[in-house]
């Protein structure tokens, strides 16, 4: 068997590798470190955390990060298996040390005979003589190679920075509160002229809002990051700054919307919200990118009418992150379509995270050694957390209706919100008493959780015949 590439030795990287040596497929893993740095990382390790040391959650029945964990574990995975053996006290999450950690899987990845480690920055696409490769090179890819992808995919479809705005989970949102109608009841392809949740503000309450804005306390961008500011995606508080008015002409404007709960009440400002995902679990602010920090935004965006209770699935936020407009970009199984010998994998799909990444790489891995064994494996179940999470980056987005051309899609976590619904009745409710609100909640957490990990098992089982572990 020819052995598959790996450009890029970090969370998804390694695992890949890892995936593919155990399915006896060989691995050439080319590092760029020590030779050449990124500005976050400060290790010549492989698998190396540049932040913080924790993978988050690691409650399998009511946190989706939990779940993907399982998963994970289920799998075989060499970073939840470096995770476990090196982990330090932090209450119900997975936190390791991150010395310790990175060194257990470069020691484990340099042990296995099928897998060649080079360090060496690569500068350009790979030659088509190098046949099947992963690129994992991370939201920090070396420049040279960045422009070669962006030459291959046009430079639209691959960013450099993200500029997130808040996503929250539908049915958090207050209806009695918020409706839904476009603006001026416009219907775009494959619109209802109502594809909008729009909460509405008063005057009191605008001034109060646009002066928790710029009051709120903000985080800074790191030195390398410069500050990157393009219109149109200018933070909320920044547009804040520059005038009261300032968001009532422009995202915040309330121009050919009717509330429908007080027909005969001009809104004075009125915050929209998009749909997210196909399933219409998710819905984001629309023009609402922030450096706000994250306890601020939970403050001050529930001062809006009609999110006072609102759960956010992700925050907002500015970064340097590289990162591929997959939806359009990428197949199924991560490969490029325009090139199906060459996959993506990590956060450069537009997964964030550690773990996330890490699980992309495991599937590319998996596909990339299906592949090499001529054998087909299918994508993981969209009810599974590898199958929400996949979905989310081939799949499972929304074009914008009405600014054509424009992306919607946005990196994001593992969340419930990335999983279809749950089926009528998938829940106990208890005897003889009504639900309470937190006590459903969690239950619907549980028995999506409980679901995830079946489908995930059940795959993993029709997997194996195919995977010479
Ligand atoms: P990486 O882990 O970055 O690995 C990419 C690898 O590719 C690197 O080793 C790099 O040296 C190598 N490489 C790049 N270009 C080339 C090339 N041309 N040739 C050869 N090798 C190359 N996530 C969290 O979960 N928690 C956090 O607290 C957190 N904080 C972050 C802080 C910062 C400043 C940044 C930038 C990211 C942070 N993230 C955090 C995100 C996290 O780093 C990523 O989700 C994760 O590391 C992505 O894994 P990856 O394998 O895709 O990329």
């Amino acid at each position: 068997i020819s052995p598959v590439h790996i450009i890029g030795g970090g969370l998804a990287g390694s695992e890949a590798a890892w995936q593919l040596a155990r399915h006896g497929v060989p691995v050439i893993l080319h590092e760029m470190r020590p030779l050449r740095g990124t500005d976050a990382h400060k290790t010549d390790g492989l698998a190396e955390l540049v932040c913080s040391n924790s993978f988050r959650s690691d409650d399998a029945t009511a946190n989706a990060v939990g779940v993907i964990h399982a998963e994970m574990r289920l799998a075989g995975s060499l970073i939840m298996r470096a995770a476990d053996a090196n982990q330090v006290p932090a209450g119900g999450a997975l936190a390791v040390d991150r010395e310790a950690f990175s060194d257990a899987v470069t020691k484990a990845l340099a042990a296995e005979p099928l897998i060649t480690i080079s360090r060496e920055e690569i500068t350009g696409l790979p030659p088509a003589d190098w046949g099947r490769t992963i690129i994992a090179t991370g939201p920090l890819t070396a420049p040279d190679l960045a422009a070669a992808i962006s030459a291959e995919t046009g430079e639209e479809a691959l960013a450099f920075f993200d500029a997130i705005a808040p996503i929250l989970h539908t049915d958090s949102i207050d209806m009695s509160t918020c409706w839904f109608q476009s603006r001026y009841d416009k219907i775009g392809p494959g619109g209802t002229g109502k594809d909008y949740i729009n909460c509405p503000m008063d005057k009191a309450q605008y001034e109060a809002f646009i002066a928790a804005l710029i009051a709120g306390d903000k985080t800074t961008f790191h030195e390398w990051e410069g500050t990157p500011y393009f219109d149109g995606c200018l933070p909320i508080e920044v547009m804040a700054e520059r005038g009261p008015e300032t968001l009532r002409h422009g995202p915040m404007k309330p121009m050919g919307l009717t509330n429908a709960h007080k027909l005969d009440e001009k809104p004075y400002a009125v915050v929209q919200l998009r749909q997210d995902n196909a399933l219409g679990t998710l819905y984001n602010m629309v023009g609402f990118q922030t450096k706000l920090r994250y306890g601020e935004q939970t403050r001050i965006f529930r001062m809006i009418p009609g999110l006072e209770n609102a759960e956010f699935a992700r925050l907002g936020g500015l970064h340097r992150n590289t990162y591929l407009n997959s939806p359009l970009l990428l197949d199924a199984t991560l490969r490029l379509k325009s090139r199906p010998d060459i996959r993506f994998a990590g956060q450069i799909t537009g997964c964030e995270g550690y773990v996330e990444s890490a699980a992309i790489g495991l599937l590319a891995g998996r596909f990339a050694a299906a592949e090499a064994l001529g054998v087909k494996l299918a994508p993981p179940p969209p009810i599974s957390a590898f199958g929400a999470l996949l979905n989310h980056i081939t799949g499972g987005h929304l074009v914008s209706d009405d600014e054509p051309g424009k992306r919607s899609f946005q990196p994001m976590n593992i969340n419930f919100g990335l999983f279809p619904p749950l089926d009528p009745g998938a829940i106990e409710k208890p005897e003889g008493r009504r639900f309470r609100g937190k006590e459903k909640a969690l239950a619907k957490k549980n028995a999506m959780a409980r679901r995830a990990l079946a489908a995930c098992a059940e795959w993993l089982e029709e997997a194996r015949p195919q995977a010479a572990e």
